[in-house]
């Protein structure tokens, strides 16, 4: 069969895919067309266990041999429990289960506005959100999402969303007017290019919401589920979200969106307010469940010293100029050449690695081994190394043609 023609001729041609074919994961990532490939990628920071683990595949059979699906018109264990285990570990009050990122931040959308209206009436629908940010591909996510090129094509867009640059405290203090009911961050902007937000500009921007009842909304859909080191960012951070979104490596490779709604806004989504068909599904909150038990303090006390390694390693490559992100979360900037050509030369080489904007990216499995990351790190310090070299040697002769 003809996987890549099939694609090519039924599918609708969205992605610009990197050219292989996978066909089953292993321990160390995937396998397809005859080669094996190191990930880290984990599926942008789904594979949360990598794509072959025992146990992972173990929760998922056993429910799917128990209970796939049922409506949300009844109550499931697998949900209840989920739901529990989410608020029990943030502090958080009550639960919204959907299938995506996109999903989980339309949900916290929908939370502040009804906050907002309930108490307050009409005009004051604004959510501020930051520049560079990233929130989903729905055409109300796409509005919220801080960069112009996302914004062409699909008008009109959902009206009522404002950006303004992270880490600028003057800049968010003049946006939260009085028609503004949520600021919506990425405590680390992912697709923007991993990009840290600094510890007192968070600090500022719950307090100036503590202070204008406007309501903080984390989009940990990235950031969320052991990535960072904490089960989520905030927890490292030093804030406490009135909504915080996630999604991404929740269930650890199966679709799961969650909402997590706080004290003032526990009771705002009520009866008939908002409902998804597959949102909280038995399988994947089996999966889920099985993934926030393995992320115990142990686990990710390991995630931080993984991370304190891939920052070492990295840093000492010639070739890398700065590393950024937090924990599992790594952004590396070149001296010279191109990310994605980077990526490119490192999948010809057996290692899967991403980008954001001018940066390679790396979102390795949080249980990714030491052999693994060694074998990666080797592949990757090469790759640098040869894509820094050639583009050096390209600007001298430019220059010497000058
Ligand atoms: C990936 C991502 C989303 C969108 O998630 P989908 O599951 O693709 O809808 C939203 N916010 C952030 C921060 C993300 O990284």
């Amino acid at each position: 069969m003809d996987i890549k023609n099939l694609d090519h001729s039924y599918i609708a041609q969205t992605y610009g895919r990197y050219d292989a074919v996978l066909t089953e994961g292993t321990d160390a990532g995937f396998a397809g067309d005859g080669k094996a490939y190191i990930d880290f990628g984990s599926g942008i920071a789904v594979n949360t266990f990598g794509a072959n683990d025992a146990g992972w595949i173990e929760a998922v059979c056993a429910q799917a041999h128990k209970l796939s699906h049922t409506s949300n018109y009844f109550y499931t264990e697998p949900q209840s429990k989920l739901a529990e285990a989410l608020c029990t570990r943030t502090g958080l009050k009550r639960v919204f289960f959907s299938n995506s990122g996109a999903e989980a931040n339309e949900c916290a959308i929908k939370v502040a506005r009804k906050y907002s209206h309930d108490k307050y009436g009409e005009s004051r629908a604004t959510i501020v959100t930051l520049q560079g940010s990233f929130h989903g591909r729905t055409v109300t996510t796409l509005s919220a999402t801080g960069q112009d090129v996302f914004h062409t094509d699909f008008m009109p867009f959902t009206p009522g969303f404002v950006h303004v640059p992270p880490n600028d405290i003057a800049a968010l203090e003049s946006a939260l007017t009085a028609d503004v009911c949520a600021l919506m961050l990425e405590p680390v902007q992912g697709e923007g290019g991993v990009i840290t937000l600094d510890a007192d500009y968070l600090a500022a921007a719950q307090k100036l919401c503590a202070d204008r009842d406007i309501l903080l909304v984390l989009d940990e859909v990235q950031t969320g589920n052991g990535r960072t080191g904490t089960l989520y960012a905030f927890q490292q951070l030093g804030i406490m979200p009135d909504v915080m979104s996630t999604a991404k490596g929740l269930a650890g490779g199966l679709p799961l969106g969650a909402t997590l709604m706080g004290e003032k806004v526990e009771e705002t989504l009520g009866k008939g307010k908002h409902g998804s068909t597959f949102g909280g599904n038995p399988i994947c909150c089996a999966a889920a469940n099985y993934v926030l038990e393995r992320l115990d303090d142990a686990f990710l006390g390991e995630v931080r010293d993984k991370a304190a390694y891939f920052r070492e390693k990295l840093l000492a490559m010639p070739g890398v100029t700065a590393v950024s992100g937090l924990g599992l979360m790594i952004g590396i900037s070149l001296k010279a050449g191109d990310a994605h050509d980077a990526a490119l030369r490192c999948l010809t080489r057996g290692l899967i690695v991403l980008t954001a904007k001018d940066k390679v990216r790396l979102l390795p499995p949080l249980n990714v081994s030491r052999a693994d990351m060694d074998a990666g790190l080797a592949i990757l310090g090469e790759v640098i190394a040869e894509v820094v070299a050639e583009a050096e040697a390209q600007k001298e002769t430019e220059q010497s043609q000058t």
